[in-house]
């Protein structure tokens, strides 16, 4: 096992990143798309990784589960997203 890869062989977000991420994030334990705290955040490629999204923490950010969910590998606006949401 290479260092750096979890059992999928996908690469884990390097924890500065992580750490740069959680300081920039300004919403506390709220999400900053659906305004809810029922969900826990979760990380976030705003550019979706699939799609070749960097793990730079200028393309993560802290959303809840279930927008995360919703936004699956598109490309939306957060806008949208929050429609699709139905909040
Ligand atoms: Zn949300």
């Amino acid at each position: 096992m290479t260092e750096g890869t979890n059992n999928n062989g996908r690469k884990q977000i390097n924890n500065n990143v992580r750490t740069k991420v959680i300081l920039k994030h300004k919403h506390g334990s709220k999400c900053p798309i659906c305004n809810t705290k029922k969900y826990p955040l979760v990380f976030d490629h705003i550019y979706p990784k699939s799609r070749g999204g960097s793990d730079k923490s200028i393309n993560l950010r802290l959303i809840c589960a279930r927008c995360n969910i919703i936004k699956s590998d598109k490309v939306i606006s957060d806008k949208h997203l929050k429609k699709l949401g139905g909040n």
